[in-house]
């Protein structure tokens, strides 16, 4: 090589590692707002659902003024309203607050007939190569039963989510084919996501679902995707800004996701 074709060499690897190291790729889990500030009341909508279906194929969160369970599967956004039933809102929706990868399975998981969500959380979690990670995870097949929740749209003044719930509508589905969609954060994200799993649930006719309470397998696989890279967008919010974000909800979140 000629001097010329080192530097050049040279310049188009610090190029590569740059890119590499500075700009969100199809492993990056993306973020908007934090679920502190999501329990603090901060409802109102921040990001369209079209800007977050740039970032990814594949999440959950909810809808502006809080009006639902939001599940994206394969690049199409389902909205589970107060009522349990599924519908597709416009991409022109806002949520305040969502995550949302590129959904590439890294390893599957065949389940044992039967499984619940604790069994389900302490054997993989005793399977997983690192606690230090993301994992975006699929579970899908056919269930004996799901369990789940949804939330029914606030007016403002909005009062915690914590309050909300208290009153929040169950839904019972047996013998039902479908996906469950989500993540398994690690603990160190208290107060930004929620440590642990966090499922939402869309049946396969897209009509039903809600938030994952509890869940009983018949014939499920469970597909995971490690990520290692988080983006987090803060919104630019009156009710963010102002939210009170330096006090330990760790209590109230346990209340707001069983
Ligand atoms: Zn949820």
């Amino acid at each position: 090589m000629t001097v010329s074709k080192v530097k050049l060499f040279i310049v188009g690897c610090l190029v590569l590692l740059s890119m590499s190291v500075c700009f969100a790729s199809d492993e990056a889990l993306t973020q908007v707002s934090t679920i502190d500030a999501l329990m603090a009341g901060a409802y109102d909508g921040v990001s369209t659902l079209g800007e977050m279906r740039k970032n990814g194929d594949f999440g959950i969160g909810t809808l502006d003024t809080l009006d639902g369970e939001l599940i994206l599967l394969d690049g199409v956004f389902y909205q589970v309203t107060a009522d349990g039933a599924a519908v597709k809102p416009d991409i022109s929706s806002k949520t305040p607050f969502a995550a949302v990868t590129f959904f590439t399975a890294d390893k599957a998981l065949k389940l044992k007939e039967g499984s619940n969500f604790l069994e389900f959380t302490e054997s993989t979690e005793r399977w997983f190569p690192s606690h230090n990670i993301f994992y975006a995870v699929k579970l899908k097949g056919s269930f004996r039963s799901v369990k789940t929740r949804s939330v029914p749209s606030q007016k403002k003044p909005y009062r915690p989510l914590a309050e909300i719930v208290k009153t929040q509508p169950v839904f019972e589905l047996t013998n039902v084919a479908g996906t469950m969609v989500g993540f398994w954060c690690p603990p160190f994200v208290k107060g930004i996501n929620v440590p642990g799993y966090h499922l939402h649930f869309i049946t396969s006719d897209g009509k039903a679902g809600g938030h994952v309470l509890d869940f009983s397998t018949a014939d499920v696989t469970a597909e995971f995707d490690d990520t290692r890279e988080f983006f987090l967008i803060l919104p630019d919010d009156n009710d963010f800004d102002k939210a009170d974000l330096g006090r330990d909800r760790t209590t109230e979140l346990k209340a707001v996701e069983k």
